[in-house]
């Protein structure tokens, strides 16, 4: 092929029927070939589309077809031909090109490919074809290999509509006066309620950087410096432990205000949630419904409620305040509650079976209840195994209140513990929702949760903040020693949360340092403490703080709801996988010694040990461990006493320091740990017996850690 000009490059994807007769330039990858002996189809790909190209005998030189034979799956090319309408019959509806093609003239390799470990190619050449699928490739094969996987269609057309979210969410803030500002990266604790993740600086040995976990205090902060109206789209950073869509690192949008209340955050974000998901065909309902905290877990079990289904909780526990069935007497004896379910319509798919011996058995005692009550309505009457224990006037008033029809399921959970009650019947409700598919695809129900606990108990008899210390809570006279009275204050927070799946959080923030140094006081950090961690912060309050709020939406699983992928990691270009790690770079990797020396991490912490370590260090497992050589419990005892005779033993050695000849060998052999025995050698070290079982062996010695060398 002559030089290429590649300004002359059209895009696969773009051509159509009015192209007909034009000469093209293409370069794209193989995306799949069809010999048809002696005709040659291939689907080229460039990341706007497929087109199909093809290489005749009667078009292209010998030497193009020669050459055109050798193409496989993913090379690299470019070729220029003429585009030609296809022969009825041929055309390929699942292309957005396939009414033409494109008759190849010349053709250049631009790069060869290995076989791949995966395929790539998703659109079959031959319309209704089934294409390759990804069904048994591991996703660490996938991440491992992303930059192929990325060339997948579905991949490329995640990662642009990701693009055109985070497009239209910047133009709409924008638009809205507000302000894109970033914020450190290398910084100090932010507490979000995860470990931070640390950077050691070279710098200034033994300090360390925290990666944000958020940008909160830094966009209080600018705030406080008059920016007024600030987002971000924020890389944040969340040291936590592992679970299901949670990546260590992800991105939020991240917006503060001043001088506003909560309804200019509902107004706004409703209106950006409403134009982000519009990107993806999604029409949100407005207004957004609130429901505050006590609400949603009454009537959910859940602080987020997915509302795309009805199973609300009722509660009767007033209609059993006489009863003679004694599980439920004694429970609420014990100031217990009974609440339930009515699962409308569904006795065909709940059999008595299904109910006792799976949910009442199994399923709910798995949700930390001790059991359930179901009944099922059949010809105007309630049946169950315990339904004789109920009175006429309960089993009437339970019908009433549950607006009872045939075919409907009751469920009732009675516990001593409201919160039991509510936690396993709204796992229960989402378990029987999916089960019985009563979640309508295609179906998002958003809504503002509100008035949550501004903090929670915690073992210790303190509080801890539900949210971060920062939240302002909803009256400011109370007393920050008393637990009670700190548990049952309401913060000015919110919560959006979409199809039962959080989205983002916020809240009016505190800017009187009086009340800032109450919570603290509550949470019971000392004023010095406080001085430490966040003297700065709290300097800052002195100089005219602006009442303000704001909040931060996660980005990767909006992305993935609006595109409705099964994870968020299909919506991120290089996730990390399941266990934190990256397949593909290997990363988190270890480090040279030489780097650790710089960084000053060698002897980090000298020779101190962490509080409560000597209690909980035994010498004994701390040699095993040194050793790596584990030691059986009947060999505990022995071990100790052999512990204490080297001890004795080094102590002398200690005290005779300087006094005694230095020994220059170890001959005659003494046995220096047990005096008066005669050393002698294993008989089982003889026959190898005895280092049958070390990892690693060479002539009668066996490896040890490196640690010890
Ligand atoms: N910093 C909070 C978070 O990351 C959001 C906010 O309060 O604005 O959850």
């Amino acid at each position: 092929m002559s030089p290429i000009d590649y300004s002359r490059r059209v895009f696969c994807g773009q051509l159509t029927s009015a192209d007909t007769g034009r000469e093209v330039l293409l370069a794209g990858w193989v995306d799949a070939f069809r010999d048809h002996g002696g005709l040659l189809f291939i689907h080229l790909r460039d990341r706007s589309g497929i087109v199909q190209v093809v290489f005749s005998p009667e078009i292209g030189s010998t030497a193009v077809c020669q050459q055109a034979a050798s193409l496989r799956a993913e090379y690299c090319i470019a070729v220029s031909g003429e585009v030609k309408p296809r022969l009825p019959g041929t055309e390929n509806d699942h292309i957005s090109t396939g009414t033409i093609e494109v008759m190849v003239k010349e053709l250049a390799v631009l790069s060869e490919s290995d076989a791949l470990p995966f395929p790539i190619s998703e659109k079959a050449m031959v319309a209704g074809a089934p294409s390759a699928s990804l069904d048994h490739v591991t996703e660490d094969l996938r991440l491992q290999h992303r930059y192929l996987d990325l060339r997948r269609p579905s991949m490329r057309d995640h990662l642009i509509a990701r693009h055109r979210i985070f497009q239209c969410a910047r133009q709409f803030l924008d638009s809205r006066g507000f302000v894109e500002i970033e914020t450190p990266m290398l910084t100090m604790s932010t507490p979000e309620g995860a470990r931070d993740y640390l950077v050691p600086s070279r710098v200034h040995p033994g300090k360390f950087y925290a990666l944000p976990q958020s940008p909160q205090l830094f966009k209080q902060l600018l705030m406080i410096g008059g920016m007024e109206r600030y987002f971000q789209l924020a890389r944040c950073f969340r040291d936590e432990d592992l679970r299901p869509n949670r990546q260590p690192e992800f991105t939020q949008i991240d917006i503060e205000a001043s001088f506003i209340d909560e309804e200019f955050i509902y107004e706004m974000i409703e209106e950006l949630a409403v134009r982000m998901f519009a990107v993806g065909g999604i029409e949100l309902p407005r207004p957004f419904p609130r429901m505050t905290y006590a609400e949603a877990m009454d009537t959910t079990g859940s602080d987020r409620p997915d509302l795309r289904f009805g199973m609300r909780f009722v509660d009767v526990t007033d209609l059993f305040s006489q009863t003679q069935y004694s599980i439920f007497r004694q429970i609420l004896q014990r100031g217990g509650r009974i609440k339930g379910i009515n699962v409308q319509g569904q006795s065909d798919r709940l059999s008595k079976n299904v109910l006792q011996n799976e949910y009442a058995k199994e399923i709910v005692p798995s949700f930390g209840a001790k059991g359930m009550t179901w009944m099922r309505a059949e010809k105007g009457q309630l049946a169950s195994n315990v339904v004789q224990f109920f009175s006429r006037g309960e089993q009437e008033a339970l019908r009433a209140r549950f607006g009872v029809a045939d075919g409907d399921v009751l469920i009732l959970i009675a516990d001593p513990s409201h919160a039991v009650v509510t936690s396993a019947l709204g796992q229960l409700r989402l378990h029987l929702a999916n089960r019985l598919g009563l979640i309508p695809a295609g179906r998002f129900c958003p809504v503002w949760v509100t008035e949550f606990p501004l903090f929670e108990a915690t073992e210790e008899g303190g509080v801890t903040s539900s949210h971060h210390p920062f939240t302002a809570p909803d009256r400011t006279d109370f007393d920050p020693r008393n637990v009670e009275e700190l548990l049952a204050l309401r913060s000015r927070a919110y919560d959006l949360v979409v199809n039962g799946e959080e989205l983002g959080g916020g809240s009016i923030r505190i800017n009187r340092r009086d009340l800032q140094r109450k919570i603290f006081d509550a949470l019971g950090l000392s004023e010095e403490e406080t001085m430490n961690r966040f003297g700065f912060f709290l300097r800052a309050f002195d100089f005219g703080a602006p009442p303000h709020g704001g909040l931060a939406l996660g980005m990767d699983r909006t992305v993935s709801m609006i595109l409705q992928t099964p994870s968020i990691r299909e919506v991120i270009a290089f996730p990390k996988n399941r266990s934190a790690g990256c397949p593909l770079t290997g990363a988190p990797s270890t480090v040279k010694r030489e780097q650790l020396a710089e960084l000053g991490l060698l002897n980090l912490g000298g020779t101190d040990k962490l509080a409560g370590a000597d209690t909980a260090e035994n010498r004994v497992d701390h040699l095993s461990w040194v050793s790596r050589i584990g030691i059986a419990a009947g060999e505990r005892a022995m071990m100790e006493e052999v512990l204490d005779q080297a001890e004795a033993l080094a102590s002398i050695a200690t005290e005779n320091a300087g006094k005694e000849e230095p020994i220059w060998g170890v001959v005659p052999v003494a046995n220096r740990t047990r005096p008066g025995t005669r050393a002698q050698r294993s008989p089982l070290a003889e026959t190898g017996q005895l280092l049958k079982s070390a990892p690693a062996v060479k002539g009668s010695y066996f490896k040890v850690a490196s640690i010890l060398e």
